[in-house]
């Protein structure tokens, strides 16, 4: 198989609480694609209505650290006190067999996907302002204040990153921001690197 017969691998980031999950979930009910989510790994805690393997994959810090060492993720990061990581076998699974792969994740872990597939797609989701975001942290009403005060701390640090992405969306409504990356993933096949190799024969 080429190189370019493998899926697009599309890495959607944005700080905390800017509402990633609901805009991935409207991006995966659009017509007409054949997006597939991979599954994080973390020792975080599970929220009420959360699934075990479908959410996350919830595992021990003992667990998690042994897959590190093991050579088990693509990226992995820890954000306020807890372990996030892809697993890689998982994402090359469905890149083999030609499917795009979202990855959901922080800015830490973006950058390290950026070295290892410097060809997958950067998208930053940002929220339409500063305050938007900070209320809609503290409107969750999952995480003490405490936590909440560092997902805000974090959130700063991030947006100062977002200069690294290919993309930046604005989530200004759901609809839009799905929109708006349905948009990009297909102009993105249609990039001459993406697509040249399939004409060679017609080009000699
Ligand atoms: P939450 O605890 O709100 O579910 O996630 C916290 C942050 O970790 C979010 O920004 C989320 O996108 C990020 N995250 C989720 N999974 C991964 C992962 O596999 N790797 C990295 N680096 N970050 C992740």
């Amino acid at each position: 198989m080429k190189l370019n017969d493998r899926g697009l691998l599309i890495v959607l980031s944005g700080p905390s609480g800017v509402g990633k999950g609901t805009v991935r979930k409207a991006l995966f009910n659009m017509p007409g694609h054949n997006l597939e989510y991979s599954i994080s790994m973390t020792t975080r805690k599970q929220r009420p209505g959360e699934v075990d393997g479908k959410d996350y994959y919830f595992v021990s810090r003992e667990e998690f650290e042994k897959r590190i060492s093991e050579g088990k993720f693509l990226e992995y990061a820890e954000f306020v006190g807890n372990y996030y990581g892809t697993p890689l076998d998982l994402v090359n699974e469905k890149l083999a067999k030609g499917n795009e792969v979202v990855l959901e994740i922080e800015v830490q872990g973006a950058l390290q996907v950026r070295e290892k597939c410097p060809d997958a797609v950067f998208i930053f989701l940002a929220p339409p302002s500063k305050q938007a975001l900070y209320d809609r942290l503290r409107s969750r009403g999952t995480e003490s204040e405490d936590v909440i005060e560092q997902r805000v701390q974090k959130a700063n640090k991030e947006f100062q990153l977002a200069y690294k992405y290919d993309y930046i969306v604005v989530n200004d409504t759901v609809e839009n921001a799905a929109d708006r990356i349905m948009a990009i993933i297909r102009a993105e096949h249609a990039k001459t690197e993406r697509t040249i190799h399939r004409y060679i024969d017609l080009l000699k």
